[in-house]
């Protein structure tokens, strides 16, 4: 069933759509039309038709769309019927944070190991997840079957430890440093530049907003 390709931009649709999807069920909703969903998770309606055309039979215009029968499909797409164990590399501030928040709204994926090259936090446990050292990282990962990392160290390591990953058969790299990694192709790499994110947003603020210029810089 989670077979077949769907688009990208759809892919990237899907949690938005299960997550409030989740929260109709919660609330004992049945049904859910295409407007109300769009004005929910501010994707427009056609959009949504258009991606959920792509899991075939699952709407009928005019009465809306199953919540249920939804949500098991995105479910069973999203991978959310099992769980994900994902490790952390890098548990500066930023590794810190993402440790204990551990992405704690789903049940479907968590760090279960994280690695570092500082003496005086591995061999600990750091919100409930054990800090290895880094000569361990290619024999944890095997042993615990994890093939999707999240790297959270210092730009200057992030090459040597993403070649490390890929030799190690790692599939997936979320990447929090401002590098560019290189990858083979049987790598997929998700940037995070948070940074570069929160500029982004200023500059539109700055050159783009529409509140005259006096007030945007009060
Ligand atoms: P952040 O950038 O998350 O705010 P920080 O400023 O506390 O973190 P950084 O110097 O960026 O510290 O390092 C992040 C973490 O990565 C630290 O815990 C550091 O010990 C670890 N680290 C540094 N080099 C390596 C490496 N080669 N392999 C694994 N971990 C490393």
């Amino acid at each position: 069933m989670a077979d077949f390709k769907i688009p990208k931009a759809t892919a990237k649709r899907l949690p938005l759509y299960y997550r409030y999807l989740n929260f109709l069920h919660n609330a004992g909703k049945e049904k859910v039309s295409s407007t109300v969903l769009s004005e929910a998770v501010k994707v427009d309606s056609a959009t949504i038709r258009r991606d959920f055309s792509y899991f075939g039979a699952l709407g009928k215009r005019g009465y809306g769309y199953d919540v249920d029968s939804l949500l098991a499909f995105f479910a069973k797409t999203l991978n959310q019927d099992h769980l994900t164990n994902v490790a952390l590399i890098g548990v500066g501030n930023l590794g810190h944070a993402l440790l204990n928040y551990n992405f704690r709204q789903t049940n479907s994926v968590r760090i279960s190991a994280a690695f570092d090259v500082n003496p005086d936090i591995t061999g600990t446990i750091q919100s409930g997840v054990p800090i290895y050292p880094m000569d361990e990282l290619e024999t944890q990962l095997k042993d615990q079957q994890i093939d999707i990392v999240i790297l959270t160290v210092p730009t200057q390591a992030a090459q040597d430890i993403t070649d490390r990953l890929t030799k190690a058969g790692v599939h997936g790299i979320l990447n929090f440093t401002p590098l560019r990694i290189s990858v083979p192709d049987t790598v997929r790499v998700q940037n995070v530049d948070l940074v570069n994110e929160l500029q982004t947003l200023i500059y539109f603020i700055d050159h783009y907003s529409n509140r005259p210029k006096e007030e945007a810089k009060q």
